[in-house]
């Protein structure tokens, strides 16, 4: 279909990707100039970086981060940014070359980056908690261990390095599955909080999240990846089946319904940005401090929830403490 098309925007180069959403044809320099762009209008939007601000970014080798990585090393000091991998430890999907390779990359870009692991802050590796929790017979899915382990090191990394933005690398179709999920569970709470603009909590133990590609189809991060060559990890989390099924349910249908009505992801995220932009509280949420760890926990809780789910599979003195020793700064 792009055989010797022109690219429709600048008319010079050859075309070599098609843009549903915007019906346009276009070259390799105008599609990744597109996405810059557009990450930059979304980051301005919403004021998610000023010029003094030093970013700690999530990377976990896959393709997202890797287009976060580049997009703002092209727009922002490199000195104001620092790259985190975590190594889950789960068997077949962590690999060390794909860490190397990460590692590599981020420093070729003048990039500092940091690789720690679940091991290194809990004491045990994601596996080792979901053989635990399997023993124990909780029935929660090893996906709620993992993202609540990898949200608190990151957290507390951003802390240790003097980070006063967090960004991770979710993209449209994360965004619009999460904020659908929200919208069908009635969990209006949650879907404020997944807003750019929402009230960030006022705790300074917290550091605070952006998502700068939050309007970029899943699609596109992936060609952005294909045609600046980077090195993707490839494999798939072996945990991912047991993905909740509502998630992968309403992701096949997402799928199957932008196909038909290209752009409709993006409507969708537009129109619930103004909806919670007119709803949203004015009132900034407190928190307290789990007596065992110190983190930050929601009001009136003794114990985070990261202790409380780590105790309920007999972890009673996970390591947390004094992990700064132990990760390691390329
Ligand atoms: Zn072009
Ligand atoms: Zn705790």
């Amino acid at each position: 279909m792009l055989k010797g098309k022109l690219c429709d925007n600048c008319k010079t180069r050859r075309a070599e990707v098609f843009q549903p959403h915007t019906n346009r044809m276009l070259c390799r320099e105008c599609f990744i100039e597109d996405i810059n762009k557009r990450v930059m209008n979304e980051i301005k939007r919403w004021n998610m970086i000023s010029s003094d601000d030093t970013i700690l970014m999530a990377l976990s080798g896959g393709k997202d981060g890797y287009v976060l990585l580049d997009v703002l090393s092209r727009n922002f000091k490199s000195n104001k940014l620092v790259a985190l991998n975590i190594i889950e430890g789960i068997h077949g999907y962590n690999k060390e070359e794909d860490a190397k390779i990460l590692a590599r990359t981020v420093k070729d870009m003048g990039i500092d980056v940091i690789i720690t692991s679940a091991k290194d802050y809990t004491g045990y590796s994601v596996d080792e908690i979901v053989k635990k929790s399997i023993e124990k017979g909780t029935g929660l899915t090893p996906c709620t261990y993992c993202g609540l382990i990898r949200r608190r090191i990151m957290n507390y990394y951003a802390r240790e390095i003097g980070a006063n933005k967090l960004a991770t690398a979710h993209n449209l179709d994360d965004e619009s599955q999460t904020a659908l999920i929200n919208i069908l569970k009635g969990d209006l709470a949650s879907l404020i909080k997944q807003h750019p603009s929402a009230k960030v909590i006022d705790d300074d133990m917290l550091v605070q999240r952006i998502k700068p590609l939050r309007k970029i189809y899943e699609w596109e991060t992936a060609t952005y990846s294909f045609l600046k060559g980077f090195h993707i990890q490839e494999t798939e989390c072996p945990y991912l089946e047991l993905v909740p099924t509502l998630r992968a349910k309403i992701r096949r249908e997402l799928y199957r319904f932008e196909r038909e009505n290209p752009g409709a992801l993006l409507k969708f995220i537009g129109l619930i940005d103004d909806i919670v932009e007119n709803i949203r509280t004015q009132e900034k949420p407190r928190l307290g401090r789990c007596i065992k760890c110190g983190e930050p926990t929601a009001l009136g809780r003794k114990y985070c929830k990261l202790c409380e789910m780590l105790s309920d599979i007999g972890i009673e003195s996970p390591r947390y403490l004094n992990i700064r020793k132990r990760g390691i700064v390329v």
